[in-house]
């Protein structure tokens, strides 16, 4: 028969010798990963099944085995769910599929720098499986995928390679065998033995009672010897033994679907255990929602915020949504109908009793009774983020900031609500966010407009040129340095009756110039504009500026120099924007260039000067020179001659 030896990829032997050599603290919690893995392999069954019943076969009674072998010092979990195919076996034991490889390793390199690898990672990465090897120090794989009759073995000891082989499994389903390390006698951990019964029994008990699949053990029991077994005396009394140790199975779980009961009735540490469950996170939720919702239809629905983005929130190939039930049977994994799409950073699942059990994607997008929990859980989550308390609002915020952003611009029925829960930083909050309203509250008695500048640069924006008029004003300006900003300030044109305005672009609207000066102006304008023509479409006197020279800015309507940014760097094709050059007409820079200019227009410093305007503005708001060198050969020339 077949049989390979694979090494593990480099992310995967650098994870295992993580959690051999960081996991002491929490040892038992393997067999939460391999319980809750084994429920999700019956869970890919029984939805399989709806349209394969033939998969079950002649078992159809889904059931997870725990067997344990002092002697051995092994310790066996078996299920009888979807198994794998050995191409299977490959693909998701001896690698890390998921797409964020790069986000993993990138996080598994930054924990060690920081000396900071804490068992948190393991979850957020989905690699629970390799937490076997926290406790054994060979682990053996057995498994047939339902409906083959070929089954893969799969060994690995933990250290670099791992060898798979053909071999004969009479039933579908995977069964993982532990061979447990020796712990000798007086260790710190010595006291936890994984083939004890009660020990285990405990740490279902604690890890896995809402595991919606029996959890069986086979256990010794005394039982009371039938009476024919009996052996009486002569006044019929019993002598010896009056019972037998049988050897029985036992659930060892109590199966209780958590959103089902009272909310009073479940503990904390249950939530948060169902919540790992689900997630596949370790961290602790930030907050959850549980509720019934009753009315012409019931459903239950039970969802919570994690307190940490995973690593692959933003990237298209997450899976967002809610796990779907029908009276506790799982049937669809991630419902993406149930959530929109910037919602995407809940975990959590709904239990519609009225909804068909064979229900596809199509009908699903149909549904007015999905369409109807949608509704209910955006208004129930959004009221919650309202409620919460400013400190929890902030670290959700650091990590879901973007997601209430995206909701803004996604969301027009919710716009109003999301508008409260946005925060931006400003040139007065040092770093901190506001929101809209406490913004407003803060504005100037002559103060018409929210004011607002994006760009990439948190320091840029708070020392821009385009800001001097305004800060001089007293006005506060908000910072956007997030791309979704500008789809932000694209859909969200007022808040609570100010108009949004750029600092950037269009008029500010704070000051008449005066008309007569402006026409004094004009040649030298025409001059510029006609040495700087491919880039500049006007140049003008400026009322944004107090300090520096000049700026570039664009029209009330256009494109900001950001949004152009982004969209090059998705490398969509754009034709040239074209600025305006804003010039501080009370600097002395500028008298000298208007005095070289109306004294001899032809002297050729003058082009020098201009394009040199051009791309201090360009320097000032962080953008990029297309030719740096020239600008400070330029500079050079001058600092020479000036000192
Ligand atoms: P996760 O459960 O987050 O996907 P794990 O490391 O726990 O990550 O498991 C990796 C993958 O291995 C699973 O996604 C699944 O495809 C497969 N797997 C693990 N255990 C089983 C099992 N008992 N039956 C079938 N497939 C399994
Ligand atoms: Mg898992």
């Amino acid at each position: 028969m077949k049989k390979e030896v694979f090494q593990f990829q480099t992310e995967v032997k650098q994870l295992l010798n993580l959690i051999i050599h960081s996991l002491y603290s929490n040892k038992e919690i393997f067999l939460r990963e391999l319980i809750s893995n084994a429920s999700d392999a019956i869970d890919k069954l029984r939805f399989k099944a709806q349209t394969e019943p033939g998969l079950l076969g002649s078992d159809p009674d889904f059931r997870i085995r725990i067997t344990a072998d002092k002697e051995k010092n092994t310790l066996e979990i078996s299920d009888n769910g979807v198994g794998m195919t050995w191409q299977e076996v490959i693909d998701n034991i001896g690698t890390i599929a998921k797409s964020g490889t790069a986000g993993f390793v990138e996080a598994i390199e930054k924990a060690k720098k920081e000396s900071a690898f804490s068992p948190e990672l393991i979850g957020q990465f989905g690699v629970g499986f390799y937490s076997a090897f926290i406790v054994a120090d060979k682990v053996t794989l057995v498994t047939r995928a339902a409906g083959s009759d070929q089954a893969v073995k799969w060994e690995s000891e933990g250290d670099g390679n791992y060898s798979i082989e053909e071999t004969q499994k009479d039933t579908r389903g995977t069964t993982i065998t532990l061979h447990l390390r020796e712990v000798a006698e007086g260790d710190a951990d010595a006291d936890q033995n994984f083939t004890d019964e009660y020990e285990i029994r405990s740490i279902i008990k604690r890890h896995s009672d809402f595991i919606s699949y029996p959890v069986i053990m086979a256990v010794e029991k005394d039982e009371p010897l039938p009476e024919n077994e009996k052996v009486l005396d002569s006044d019929g009394k019993p002598i010896g033994p009056t019972t037998k140790k049988v050897v029985k199975d036992e659930t060892l779980n109590s199966m209780k679907a958590i959103w089902s009961r009272n909310k009073s009735e479940v503990t904390e540490d249950e939530y948060e255990e169902f919540y790992r469950h689900i997630s596949h996170n370790w961290d602790k939720p930030l907050d959850r929602l549980h509720m019934k919702f009753e009315g012409a239809t019931e459903y239950d629905v039970l969802v919570y915020i994690p307190s940490k983005a995973p690593f692959d929130m933003y990237y298209q190939t997450r899976k967002n949504g809610l796990k779907l039930y029908c009276k506790r049977v799982l049937i669809m994994d991630n419902c993406e109908e149930l959530l929109p799409e910037y919602m995407g950073f809940l975990e959590g699942i709904v239990d519609a009793p009225d909804l068909s059990l064979n229900v596809s994607r199509e009908i699903l997008q149909q549904d007015v009774l999905v369409k109807n929990i949608r509704k209910n859980v955006v208004k129930k989550v959004l009221e919650m983020l309202s409620k919460m308390d400013e400190e929890k609002y902030d670290s959700f915020y650091a990590e879901f900031g973007n997601s209430i952003k995206a909701g803004v611009a996604m969301d027009f029925g919710n716009k109003d609500k999301l508008s409260e829960l946005v925060r931006f930083k400003t040139t007065k909050s040092e770093g901190k966010n506001v929101s809209l309203k406490k913004y407003v509250e803060n504005m100037k008695l002559d103060q018409e407009f929210i004011y607002y500048i994006t760009g990439d640069n948190l320091t840029a924006l708070m020392n821009s040129p385009h800001l001097e008029a305004l800060k001089e004003k007293d006005f506060e300006v908000l910072l956007m340095n997030e791309p979704v900003d500008e789809w932000v300030v694209q859909n969200l044109f007022e808040y609570s009756g100010k108009k949004l305005k750029s600092a950037e672009k269009g008029d500010l609207d704070i000051e008449k110039k005066d008309e007569k000066e402006i026409e004094a102006f004009k040649p030298v304008f025409e001059f510029i504009k006609g040495k700087l023509d491919e880039n500049v479409k006007e140049v003008k006197a400026s009322s944004r500026l107090k300090e520096s020279v000049c700026c570039l800015s664009g029209e009330e309507y256009g494109m900001s120099a950001y949004m152009e940014k982004i969209m090059k760097a998705s490398g969509q094709e754009m034709p040239k924007q074209k600025r305006i050059l804003e010039i501080n007409t009370s600097h002395p820079v500028f008298a000298k260039i208007k005095d070289m200019h109306d004294k001899n227009a032809a002297n050729p410093d003058l082009e020098k000067y201009s394009k040199m305007l051009f791309d201090m503005a360009l320097v000032a708001e962080g953008g990029k020179l297309e030719n740096p060198a020239s600008f400070v050969k330029a500079v050079g020339e001058i600092m020479a001659a000036a000192m």
